[in-house]
């Protein structure tokens, strides 16, 4: 990963998050009209990004907010571009997702899948192993099309946004194809054939982005980080959901010149992922599987960074990185955990 050098500074109390956005700044609480709304570009990979942006939204609403989303993760499957992450982050903001499984949509019927399971005995191998629901079907099959006939990722990601009734700016990271590449044991896979192939049950030696080198920041990346009010680092995967997007050249210097201006929610609470492998990828990747673990990855980017209640005792060596840590309850388990965490993140910014 791309880390660079943390800059000096960053204040070094310790504050209990208030709830509530800075005064004058926001105070919309999700109705924006009137004074001007902050700007907030969120970098974001899946579910955990997902819930923070939906409580962003509604503490700025979704017009003044933009999303800087991972697509490392995206994947050709049966001939068609499935953007995970991306779909993940439009289906919530939409409304329309699958509250349980986090990704996906709600009230997904399975017919084509079933279908396709019917061709395994002929295809000698199980076709139907990442399930693709018979709606969510209609966004890939879009997509594909529209790839096929020569648009760029963020002109579809625009369209499908608008089909969705999405408001906020959703910019895939680039427009150029990076692939997360996980070396395992037995050799160096595609990510998804680790995460869903294997469950994201076997140890993890390396991770690569195959083709950052030459890819570039999709249009309008860059100036959403130049001029937001507040950049934040969502709590996703630091490894390969946030780790995509800082190696896409530009994008991490970006966010290294908005320091001041940046903060990053922590994925894991009192050493544990919510959901997936993070805690595990952290520590077989060397990192610390902590909250500390975490501001040490992003000092270099922010000057802030939101942790939970339970890791309050990490703030006096979170401090000591010139990381300002705020504590607050950060476990997004509906839409009212999510604004409050959003209203924590938002009055961090220094
Ligand atoms: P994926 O691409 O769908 O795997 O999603 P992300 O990388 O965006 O999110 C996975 C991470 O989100 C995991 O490390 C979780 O710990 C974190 N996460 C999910 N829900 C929450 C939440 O409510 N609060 C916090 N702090 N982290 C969360
Ligand atoms: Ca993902």
């Amino acid at each position: 990963m791309n880390t660079g050098q943390a800059p000096a500074g960053g204040r070094t109390q310790a504050v209990a998050a208030e709830a509530g956005p800075r005064p004058g700044h926001s105070g919309a609480g999700g109705s924006p009209a009137g004074g001007a709304a902050l700007a907030v570009t969120a970098i974001a990979g899946g579910v955990g990004a997902a819930r923070m942006l939906s409580g962003i939204a509604s503490v700025v609403g979704q017009r003044s907010m933009t999303a800087v989303v991972n697509t490392g993760d995206d994947t050709v499957l049966h001939g068609l571009h499935v953007c995970p992450d991306l779909d993940t982050v439009t289906y919530m903001m939409a409304g329309v997702s699958n509250l349980e499984t986090g990704w996906g949509l709600a009230g997904e019927t399975w017919g084509v899948m079933e279908a396709l399971a019917a061709f395994d005995a002929v295809a000698g191998r199980s076709l139907a192993w990442f399930r693709l629901g018979d709606k969510d079907l209609a966004t890939h099959l879009y997509r594909t099309g529209r790839l096929a006939a020569g648009a760029t990722l963020s002109q579809v990601t625009s369209d499908i946004a608008t089909r969705f009734g999405v408001e906020a700016r959703l910019l895939p990271m680039s427009d150029q194809r990076v692939e997360t590449r996980v070396t395992l044991a037995s050799g160096e896979v595609g990510f998804q054939e680790y995460f869903v192939g294997l469950g994201h049950a076997v140890p993890v030696k390396a991770v690569r982005f195959a083709g950052s080198e030459v890819a570039r920041p999709a249009p309008g990346v860059l100036q959403a980080i130049e001029r937001a009010d507040i950049v934040v680092i969502c709590p996703s995967n630091p490894v390969v959901s946030i780790g995509p997007v800082l190696a896409v050249p530009g994008v991490a210097e970006a966010i290294v010149r908005r320091r001041g201006a940046t903060v990053a929610v922590s994925p894991i609470i009192a050493g544990k992922a919510l959901k997936g492998p993070a805690d595990r990828m952290l520590a077989e990747l060397g990192y610390e599987p902590s909250a500390a673990g975490v501001a040490e990855m992003w000092a270099p980017y922010a000057a802030a960074i939101v942790v939970d209640n339970a890791d309050a005792g990490l703030a006096p060596r979170i401090e000591a990185l010139g990381v300002r840590c705020v504590v607050a309850p950060s476990v997004m388990s509906g839409p009212a955990e999510a604004a409050k965490l959003a209203e924590a993140a938002l009055g961090a910014a220094p």
